[in-house]
Formats: C-alpha cells, sequence, structure tokens
C-alpha cells in the first residue's frame, strides 16, 4: 500500500534492534485518515471470506481493529494483557513480546469467541508471530476458525510470516519491510 509505505519513509524512524518506530502515525499518535484508508485495504482484501468477527489484542491493534470491524459490520474483540489466572471463563494463553522482550498472558472471555466465529486477526506489526501464534492457541481453545490475518506492516526478516504460512493461513501485510540494516528502510 503507497501511502503507507510513503508515510513510513517520511515518519519512520529504524532502531538499531530490528525494530520500527512509528509512534508518531500507529503507535501513539495516531493518522485517523491513514488508519481508516488501511482499514478499507484490509477490509477490500478478505471480503466475502465469511468472516464474522475481528480479533485483535491490546492495545496498538485495537485502532485498526475497531474501523475493519466497522467497515465490514462486525463486532470486534480484543485479547486483554496481563490476564489473572483465576479470571472465569477465560481463554488465555502465553505471548513473547518482542517489543518488551518478556512474557504475559492474554486472553479473550469464552462469552464472546466460539466454534461460531470465523474470526479476522488485525495486528499493528507482524515480526516472529508470537502474537499471532497465541491468538491461534486460543482460538483453537475456543474451537473458532481463522479466516485470515491482516498486519499493517510485517517485518519480513524475521520468520512470522513462515511460521503462519506452515499453518496454512492467510496472509495480508500492507507494507512488508525487507531490512532495516544501516537504518535504511528498505521494502519487498
Ligand atoms: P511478533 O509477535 O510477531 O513477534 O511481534 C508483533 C508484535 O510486537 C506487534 O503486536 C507489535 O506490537 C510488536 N512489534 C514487533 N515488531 C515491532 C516493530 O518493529 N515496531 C513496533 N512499533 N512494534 C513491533
Amino acid at each position: 500500500m503507497n501511502l503507507l509505505k510513503q508515510r513510513i519513509l517520511s515518519d519512520g524512524q529504524c532502531l538499531d534492534n530490528g525494530t520500527l518506530k512509528v509512534d508518531n502515525f500507529i503507535n501513539h499518535q495516531m493518522d485517523p485518515a491513514l488508519m481508516m484508508a488501511m482499514a478499507q485495504e484490509i477490509a477490500n482484501r478478505f471480503e466475502n471470506k465469511g468472516i464474522n468477527k475481528i480479533v485483535t489484542i491490546e492495545a496498538s491493534g485495537i485502532a485498526p481493529a475497531i474501523l475493519v470491524g466497522y467497515l465490514m459490520q462486525v463486532p470486534v474483540v480484543f485479547a486483554k494483557k496481563n490476564v489473572p489466572s483465576t479470571m472465569e471463563h477465560m481463554i488465555s494463553t502465553p505471548v513473547f513480546s518482542f517489543t518488551k522482550k518478556r512474557c504475559y498472558d492474554v486472553g479473550i472471555s469464552r462469552n464472546f469467541l466460539s466454534a461460531d466465529d470465523h474470526i479476522l486477526f488485525v495486528d499493528d506489526f507482524l515480526a516472529n508471530g508470537n502474537a499471532a501464534m497465541g491468538i491461534i492457541d486460543i482460538a483453537n481453545k475456543a474451537g473458532a476458525q481463522i479466516a485470515g490475518m491482516a498486519f499493517l506492516i510485517e517485518k519480513g526478516f524475521q520468520n512470522g510470516r513462515q511460521k503462519l504460512l506452515d499453518m496454512g493461513i492467510h496472509i495480508e501485510s500492507l507494507a512488508i519491510i525487507k531490512s532495516l540494516d544501516n537504518c535504511t528502510i528498505t521494502f519487498e
């Protein structure tokens, strides 16, 4: 998606640990017009796939997810982080956070995910696929089907895509970064 790629080039900053900082238009300050354009692109790519629910993980996935849900006219559920194991009706799984370098439990209530659901997972980044694998585990425990996964930005030099493709998941990413080497952003 050219609009997003241009914005990454003009406003994205690469950190030397393979992280792309986009907190002036996605992760902290948000650009609603760009966010809506990205949501429209995702909704178009997953049209007529029988999706009845959007799933994301708090916090950065919520903004794109709610817009995709609005456009596709389906509910949006976000997995909560640091779910106490005592919380009732929760389906939870441990996820390793790429940015925080630690593991935390994420969970979704059984009230909002069931075997009737065909979900589209929406998130800001795909890196090593840990967040996505966590959602696959939760969906499996709920008996829900994963119809696809959509990411605003994929870091193609990490192995998330391969893990998801190996599981037969349909992935769409709006911008795929080939390299951040020498702090130069290059796209695939
Ligand atoms: P994964 O679970 O695929 O390894 O990493 C994806 C998650 O980590 C995303 O939800 C995102 O919040 C965060 N993340 C991974 N890489 C980056 C990055 O380069 N920049 C930012 N801002 N977040 C990232």
